[in-house]
């Protein structure tokens, strides 16, 4: 069936532009050089899957006029990926008596269970809290109708989850893809890569390692994210082959999911 994907954020874990930096990227007056944190959301046959809750999800969804979510998936537990979770209550609380599950590898919902203890805290009596479930993957998830398959990335010393759902990719913060993960990434149609910059970085795919997958896996459409300030959207952009693009806050693809 066909899917919108839409580009929350695609920026890296400090944004773009950076606070308090006076380089030319940050002071870019092209929209596309301004970058929230890294997410993106999936619509298909009237359901919505939100990928990570960012520190700037609240904007992120008054932009895109995000009216309901069905469920969201966690590729991992850093700052930039989860601190907006509080911001799920507007939507959450369409799902009572149901809870908005979440998604995420066994141990990311342990450490979320304890970041966030007051929202998971059944004696927890003041405010009102996002009404969400945390649901721990193990394996393939069957969403509304759609696969999510989780691709274990390489993350620094860190192993998360990437996701494929039908023709489409999302994989985010990684420093390499082991070898089984690139044999469940054939055939796609859009793939989203981490690329930070061109400077190597622990824990972070660069311009030309992601380019190197995807002059292996052969998509016929790969988009950038999780950039920092290094990148010049247009620059950047004319530098690249033609199927490989810098993605950009608010652009949206569609694809078969
Ligand atoms: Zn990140
Ligand atoms: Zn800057
Ligand atoms: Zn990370």
């Amino acid at each position: 069936m066909k899917a919108m994907l839409t580009v929350l954020g695609s920026g890296t874990s400090m944004g773009v532009p950076t606070i308090g930096c006076d380089c030319a990227v940050c002071h870019s007056t092209d929209p596309r050089d301004r970058r929230t944190r890294p997410s993106v959301l999936i619509e298909y046959a009237g359901h919505s899957v939100l990928i990570d809750t960012t520190p700037d999800f609240r904007e992120q969804a008054i932009r895109e006029n995000i009216r309901s979510l069905d469920a969201v998936l966690y590729t991992h537990t850093h700052a930039d990926h989860l601190l907006g979770i509080d911001d799920l209550r507007p939507l959450s609380f369409k799902h009572k008596p149901n809870r908005l599950p979440l998604y995420a590898h066994p141990d990311a919902a342990e450490f979320i269970r304890d970041m966030f203890r007051y929202i998971f805290d059944a004696d927890y009596k003041f405010g009102g809290l996002p009404q969400v479930e945390l649901r721990p993957i193990n394996g393939s998830l069957d969403l509304f109708g759609a696969k999510f398959q989780p691709i274990v990335l390489i993350h620094g010393d860190a192993e998360i989850y990437g996701f494929r759902f039908g023709s489409g990719a999302y994989l985010t913060d990684h420093s390499d893809i082991p070898e089984e993960s690139l044999n469940k990434l054939q055939g796609l149609d859009v793939l989203f890569l981490d690329a930070l910059r061109y400077k190597p970085h622990p824990t972070h795919s660069t311009v030309e390692h992601s380019l190197a997958t995807v002059a292996r896996l052969k998509p016929r459409r790969a988009f950038f994210t999780h950039i920092c300030h290094d990148l010049p959207h247009e620059a950047t952009n004319a530098s690249l082959p033609e199927n490989v693009k810098l993605s950009y806050d608010g652009m949206k693809l569609e694809f078969e999911i």
